[in-house]
């Protein structure tokens, strides 16, 4: 299908592109890698009377790691991600879960800032967000405001962003270096949006859990972090009764709603199953 016609500009500066929000007042939309916006645009679930194209803005398209945490600007893309090995100890949870991520031509366009403000909730880079208490840093005609990711998504396809911002970064806390952690997915094709994925990480201090972390992708409207299903954990001894009361708590925490992909009694299932194989992995040793 064609797309709707729209007229377009490339900002040079981040202020450039706010100022171009500002004036079309909520009918302009921003570009990254287009992945989601195009077939959006082909199917008329939008027609902006403007496309503000990102790519010139390079600063967002640095990784910082620094002892504070880890820094990602909105351009950068999945491939830039993968690619980085130091990332990939700096944030192993990270890394693990962008690898579910798509296909190999769309993680080479795919970008950070445009996963975040589309906002699906079977995307992985939210889930990863909210469980790791990122901030995600909005710049707007009143400035820059750094929004908690468990503030920032409001729904399926829906965010605190307001129409005159952009995403700029995400900053993740520093990642304890001794810290435990498991990702894991089911989709259907490897590539496909999660039927459900479970992201688990925790510190093991005298062979108990603490300071435990439970999120869960593709089985609510938003990324959920799983709270009745992390005090199931914490404080307790490692022990085979402790991570499958916890995967019960997890499922019985959700209540996915029905859709063409999978009911919602599967995917209730589902993600009991998914946090039970990531705490494994992350114990890593068999569990008695
Ligand atoms: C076939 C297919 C399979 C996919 N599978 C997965 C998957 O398994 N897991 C997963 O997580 N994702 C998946 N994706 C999504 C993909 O990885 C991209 O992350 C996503 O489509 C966003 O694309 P983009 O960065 O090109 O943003 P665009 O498509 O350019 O933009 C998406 C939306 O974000 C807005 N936007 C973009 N950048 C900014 C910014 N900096 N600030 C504010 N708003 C912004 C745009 O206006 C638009 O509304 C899949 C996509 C496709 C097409």
């Amino acid at each position: 299908m064609k797309l709707p016609s729209f007229d377009y500009a490339c900002p040079a500066t981040i202020a450039e592109a706010v100022a171009l929000l500002a004036a079309h007042g909520g009918e302009a939309k921003l570009i990254a890698g287009g992945q989601s916006l195009v077939p959006m645009l082909a199917f008329r679930l939008t027609v902006p009377s403007l496309l503000v194209d990102l790519r010139k803005l390079s600063e967002l398209r640095q990784i910082k790691i620094t002892d504070a945490g880890v820094v990602l600007g909105a351009m950068v893309r999945w491939r830039d991600i993968l690619e980085d090995r130091l990332l990939r100890q700096a944030h192993p949870l990270l890394t693990a879960a962008v690898e579910h991520i798509a296909h190999y031509q769309i993680r080479n366009r795919g970008t950070v800032g445009g996963s975040l403000a589309h906002a699906d909730p079977a995307a992985e880079l939210p889930g990863i967000a909210v469980t790791c208490d990122a901030d995600i840093v909005a710049h707007g005609s009143a400035g820059p405001r750094a929004i908690a990711a468990a503030d920032f998504f409001r729904g399926a396809l829906m965010t605190t962003l307001r129409p005159d911002e952009i995403v700029t970064e995400i900053r993740f806390p520093a990642w304890p270096k001794q810290r435990h952690f498991g990702f894991r997915e089911f989709a259907r094709r490897r590539g496909d949006f999660a039927l459900a994925a479970a992201a688990v990480a925790f510190d093991e201090i005298e062979k108990k859990f603490r300071d435990v972390r439970i999120g869960a992708i593709g089985v609510g409207d938003r990324p959920l972090r799983l709270t009745a299903a992390e005090r199931a954990l914490e404080g307790r001894v490692i022990s085979e009764a402790a991570v499958t009361g916890c995967a019960a708590a997890a499922s019985a925490a959700v209540d996915p709603a029905d859709d063409i992909h999978a009911s919602g009694g599967y995917r209730k299932t589902l993600i009991g199953v998914m946090v039970e194989r990531a705490l494994r992995d992350a114990v890593g040793r068999p569990i008695v």
